[in-house]
Formats: C-alpha cells, structure tokens, sequence
C-alpha cells in the first residue's frame, strides 16, 4: 500500500458541564499538564500522522494558547453548535491539503496508545471507515422509572472510542450530507451514507475524562506510568597558577587556579554531564564546544542552566543531585552551603534536594599530588506519564 497521508481533527468544543468546573474540562491540568496537550501529543508522536488540528469553541482561543503552546500544530478552527457541526468545520478546513485519511479523536482522551492509533490507520486499507471499540462486559439492563424493563442481549454490542479514522473524501461527503442530524459519533454519518466502518481492538486506557472520578483515575494513571531516570556526569580539571577556583558557581580564593576554557568549575560540568545523560542528550562538549568562542571564560551556570531547560522540554523533573568534589584542597566544607545554594537556584529545586560533598584521594592519585580536582555527580529525574 502506497504511503497515506494522515491529518489528525481533535474535537475540543465541548463546553464539559458534567465536569462541574469553569474551565471546560479539557483544558484541566492533569499532574500539571493540560488534558488537551496530553491528547495532543499523543497525535503529534504517532509516526503515520502527519498534521495535526485542533477545533475549538471560540471562547477558548486564550486556553488553547497556553495549553497548547509551543507545540507544532495546524492552526486551530471553530467548532459548531453540535460535535457533528465542528467535526464538519475541521473537515472542511482541510479541503485544501486534501489528506488521504483523517483521524477524528476527543480531546478528553489523553490515553489513547500507538497500537490503538496504528490499527485504525491499517484498518482504512481495507475500508473506508474503522474505529476502535471494547465489547461489552457487563450485563445490560433497559430500565424505565427505575424499574428493568428487560435484560438487553449483549453479543455483539460494542462501546466506541475514538480516534475513528475514515478516508478524506468519504467522510467529507458523508458529513455534507448528515449536515443537521443529531449523529453522537462519526461513523454513525458513515453508516447513514451506507459506507463500511471496521471495528479495530480499543484499550480501557483510552478512556474519556468526563467526571470528576474520570479526573482522579487521569491523574492515578499519569503517576502510575511514571518514570525515574538517572544520569552520571565526571570531569576533571587541572591546577594552573592562578588566585582562586570557582566550585559550585562560588568562587573560593586559592593558591592555584583551575586551568579550562569557561571558568573551568568541574562540579557544574560533572552535574551538567548527569543532567545530559539522565535524557541521553549527549554531554557538555557536544553542546558547548571548547572550539567556540563564545564559552571562553564563561560562568558555567550557563552550561547547567541550558541542560535544565532541556530537561524540561522533555517533561523532566528534577528529583535531585548529588555531587562529590575530590581534592585536597580547597576545603569546601567552609562554601559547601553557598554551594548548594547556587545549584539548588539554577535547577529551581529545594536545598534539601541538592547535595555537595567533597572526598580526598589520600594523598594517592592526581588529586593527591594536588594537580587537579576531579568532581562526580549523580541527577535523578522523574518523568510523568
Ligand atoms: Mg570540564
């Protein structure tokens, strides 16, 4: 099969006023981040979707852009009165770039997993429609004032999720042509234009954030799915003659200096390095190489201040840091607090997160004939699902 293009419509109208707040629910922070950027990202990830939009009610023009900042997507468009109305409007925004298949997805579902997604888009080879569904496993009562009426025959009943994908132009017509029905979900327009739809495997994981209850379990799972990830860092610099050494950003007086491009402060290269490899994005040299010019003489702080900000582009938080200085001299001991303070401000964590230690090597070693410090330094940094 040829390669498809795929654009992706998030439906994000809804007002949410079973969710009982006045922010529309999809805009809530879920373990600090937006329902809506958590959904968002999902799309943007999946390698077989090419663009991504968002369709919005007007009023949340300010909302989305904050939740969704920085994030590379199609410009946003506005919803109807109905979701089939603002699944329409997306459609027909997208009459130029024309994509061959399009994935209709809620915003309220920031779970949804790579398989789900890939399943529909492999489902659309063999029709024009497919959504994802779970079968029924409870048993089904139709009652009327409280009262069951009858116990309804569950075989082949299906709860439908999203993202539902279609082809472009199959959908497109059958939305036009719905226009003015009160249809719940996009392949029922499908199946009122006579137009195939499969049913591919969903997950409990993609469930929708609708009630206070569904919030609570968003937050449960994001912690759940949390990851720790570690990194180490180690550097080494010489004594040159010189006044004083600049150690944890505190400059400390001296009988030498420490010989290095920047201001050669081994601490904050070895715990930069463990910031670097704690998300595998190489080490200090690659980012800030002693070649360039622009670093000769440089604060370190710097070099930790842009790992951080990498950190923090790939949702890290830094859980704490540990660093041994190993020297004879000088006693960090008497600057060990002005260190911590230093670290504890540039990675905006609390002091109590921060540790600086210092060791000798008894006398043994470069550092023992005191040509040198050497500084360690572990980071550990959760990520949120
Ligand atoms: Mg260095």
């Amino acid at each position: 099969m040829p390669e498809m293009t795929c654009a992706a419509l998030i439906v994000a109208g809804g007002r949410g006023s079973r969710f009982g707040a006045t922010l529309p629910k999809q805009y809530a922070p879920v373990c600090g981040i937006p329902l809506i950027r958590r959904t968002v990202q999902k799309l943007l990830d999946h390698p077989d979707v090419n663009a991504v939009r968002v369709v919005i009610h007007p009023d949340d023009i300010e909302l989305y852009d904050s939740a969704l900042d920085g994030l590379s997507l199609l410009d946003p468009v506005f919803g109807g009165e109905t979701r089939q109305e603002s699944v329409l409007n997306g459609l027909e925004s997208l009459v130029d770039d024309r994509p061959d298949i399009v994935l209709v997805h809620d915003a309220a579902r920031p779970f949804v997993s790579n398989r789900v997604i890939s399943s529909v888009i492999e489902a659309l080879g063999r029709a024009p429609g497919a959504l994802p569904a779970l079968p029924l496993t409870d048993t089904i009562k139709r009652s009327a004032r409280g009262l069951i009426l009858e116990t309804v025959d569950r075989s082949g009943l299906y709860r439908a999720q999203t993202p539902q994908g279609f082809r472009y132009d199959d959908i497109l017509r059958a939305h036009r042509g719905a226009a003015g029905c009160a249809l719940t979900d996009d392949a029922a327009v499908m199946e009122k234009a006579g137009l195939d739809v499969l049913l591919v495997e969903g997950c409990e994981e993609n469930f929708k954030v609708t009630t206070p209850e569904d919030h609570s379990r968003a937050e449960r799972l994001v912690r759940d799915n949390a990851q720790t990830r570690v990194g180490t860092g180690f550097d080494v610099h010489r004594f040159v003659q010189g006044e004083s050494v600049t150690l944890c950003g505190v400059e400390i007086p001296h009988e030498f200096a420490l010989e290095g491009h920047s201001d050669a402060d081994v601490a904050l290269h070895a715990l930069t390095d463990a910031l670097l490899g704690a998300i595998g994005a190489g080490d200090i040299g690659l980012h800030f190489p002693p070649s360039d010019p622009r670093w000769k003489g440089a604060a370190s702080k710097v070099f930790l201040e842009h790992a951080v900000s990498l950190v923090r582009e790939k949702g890290g938080s830094i859980v704490n840091v540990d660093v041994t200085l190993i020297c004879e001299s000088p006693r960090i001991g008497p600057h060990r607090s002005a260190m911590i303070a230093v670290v504890a401000d540039v990675l905006g964590i609390d002091a109590d997160r921060v540790s600086v230690k210092a060791t000798t090597t008894e006398g043994l070693g470069f550092t023992g004939r005191k040509e040198g410090v050497a500084a360690q330094a572990l980071a550990n940094l959760a990520f949120l699902g």
